[in-house]
């Protein structure tokens, strides 16, 4: 059987390694988007691990600062750093923000009070030589922020070296859920979720690589064995906001429905596995240019997203599509129409456009509208 304990307790791993970078006098950097280009980040001499917050615990006091109205994501966020409850923002020594949604950037306004903070400019368009150009600005102005905070100067060696390494994370990752889709797979959703989880935490990403091939054999191995069972029951592509230990509850009530969450086009998921930094060329150029296809709400026109979408829902072999997204999120409720539109009429599959937040008070109104979508797409 698979040895998922690496994953499943991750958070005591990563605090040990972060107290012992911190130890050696190397700074940590918080992000909360995956824009953020952790090769360049890394070859500065800084690790940067996830902030971003997925529990409701917080919320209440992040509303004393914030609109009741912004999205849980936001407000956890927020009220991790304000309230001083979580170890990861503790321990970051500077944030690395980034202006995608507008209560984001709003947010960021304020926790740059409390840390050093760089925001990162985004175009809002994934097109043009124009958006890249200023993206590209964007990525040496972070550097520049980075190398005076690190003492380190980036080095085109130490770029492309992190470049080979995160592309190799992402292509054995992905190669690792398509194993944990198989039918016979032994894992719960919500521990391959730890695993993907994982990757946004880990100091030593080459140890996190290792992990990932090892869990690959063993499942490759689990495999080997006659006569598994074979899962019953519909496989959902989840899409939409990220998702996380916390605000996982509609992947909890899908899977006790007898579904499974076979694949997440999401940021704490997929999103952008399969997009490959080239490993030739002017490397600086290369990270803007794979970063600025990632697929996100934020993006006017999001083309990436429904492409991305037909070819998970093909390689995991999905049933039907369900759009998570949280109250308060404007880019991912609007985008859902479109969604909507491309998986009924292109992909011809049944899909359920959820809107919820962080807090248990709809569960079971939850559980009644995914098990009629259940029996409906069965
Ligand atoms: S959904 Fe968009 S803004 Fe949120 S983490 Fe992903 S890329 Fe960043
Ligand atoms: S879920 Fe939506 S509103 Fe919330 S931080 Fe992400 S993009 Fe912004």
């Amino acid at each position: 059987m698979p040895d998922l304990r690496p994953f499943t307790s991750f958070s005591e791993y990563a605090l040990a390694e972060l107290d012992e970078w911190h130890n050696q006098g190397r700074p940590i950097a918080g992000v909360y988007c995956i824009y953020a280009p952790t090769e360049l980040i890394r070859a500065a001499g800084a690790a940067p691990i996830s902030l971003c917050g997925k529990k409701q615990d917080p919320i209440r006091e992040a509303e004393k600062d914030l609109p009741a109205a912004f999205c849980p994501l936001i407000k956890s966020s927020y009220g991790y750093a304000v309230t001083e409850t979580c170890p990861f923002f503790s321990f970051s020594d500077i944030i690395i923000a980034e202006t995608t949604c507008d209560g984001k950037k709003k947010m960021y306004e304020l926790m740059g009070e409390i840390k050093p903070l760089h925001l990162m400019h985004l175009p809002h368009t994934q097109s043009g030589e124009a958006a890249l150009t200023y993206w590209l600005n964007g990525l040496r102005e972070l550097e520049k922020f980075l190398c005076e905070y690190s003492g380190i100067t980036v080095t085109e060696e130490a770029l492309h070296a992190e470049i080979v390494l995160q592309n190799r994370i992402r292509k054995e990752l992905y190669e690792l859920m398509v194993l944990t889709a198989d039918k016979r797979s032994p894992l719960s959703a919500k521990e391959i979720l730890a695993v993907q989880e994982c990757k946004s935490f880990s100091v030593h990403p080459e140890n996190y690589l290792e992990k990932i091939i090892k869990l690959k054999a063993e499942l490759e191995e689990f495999y080997k064995q006659p006569d598994l069972n074979e899962k019953e029951g519909i496989r959902i592509l989840l899409t939409g906001c990220p998702v996380g230990k916390g605000s996982e509850k509609v992947i909890t009530v899908t899977e006790e429905l007898g579904a499974h969450v076979v694949c997440m086009e999401n940021c704490s998921g997929l999103k952008g596995l399969t997009l490959p930094i080239a490993e030739t060329g002017d490397p600086y150029e290369a990270i803007a240019r794979r970063y600025l296809q990632v697929p996100c709400s934020c993006m006017t026109p999001n083309r990436g997203r429904t492409d991305s979408i037909s070819e998970l829902s093909k390689t995991f072999n999905v049933d039907a599509v369900i759009d998570l997204t949280w109250i308060g999120c404007h880019t991912y409720n609007a985008e859902s129409t479109i969604i909507r539109r491309f998986v009924e009429n292109e992909l011809e599959l049944p899909f359920l456009h959820i809107e919820t937040d962080y807090s248990e008070s709809d569960v079971e109104q939850l559980r009644t509208r995914i098990e009629a979508f259940i029996e409906l797409a069965e």
